[in-house]
């Protein structure tokens, strides 16, 4: 037997539990930056500040592009295991100038690709000079 009360109150429990789905939901995906809900969150992590200070470490803290000295950290990858810091390989210890240099054309804004293009298109053509 459905009545209205009885439906205010299935539409009250169904509301509920949608809204915990809802909730519940980045913290089953441990959230989508390495179980950081936002971006901007991660960076400001103990869990990226060590990961940063690794990357600086393990290239003596020298530009990858023009061997400057080196304070920035670029991403050329946000999969799940370079967030959490399990590889290094697709983060790039570069100085404040090059990391403009590899995310902006002039005033625009490149996008990931476009970024990864440029940045192969350096590493390929201006290798570090070995001594
Ligand atoms: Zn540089």
């Amino acid at each position: 037997m459905v009545n209205k009360a009885h439906e205010a109150v299935m539409a009250y429990y169904k509301a509920k539990k949608q809204e915990r789905q809802k909730a519940r939901k980045p913290r089953r995906r441990g959230g989508r930056f390495a179980g950081y809900n936002t971006y901007r969150e991660y960076l400001k992590s103990d869990l990226w500040q060590d990961i940063r200070e690794r990357v600086l470490d393990a290239a003596d803290r020298t530009c990858q592009l023009y061997g400057s000295v080196a304070t920035q950290v670029h991403h050329r990858h946000y999969g799940h295991r370079t967030l959490k810091g399990k590889t290094l390989a697709h983060l790039l210890a570069v100085c404040g100038g090059c990391h403009m240099l590899i995310e902006f054309d002039g005033e625009t804004k490149r996008t990931a690709r476009q970024a990864e293009a440029w940045l192969m298109d350096r590493l390929n053509n201006q290798p570090k000079e070995q001594s």
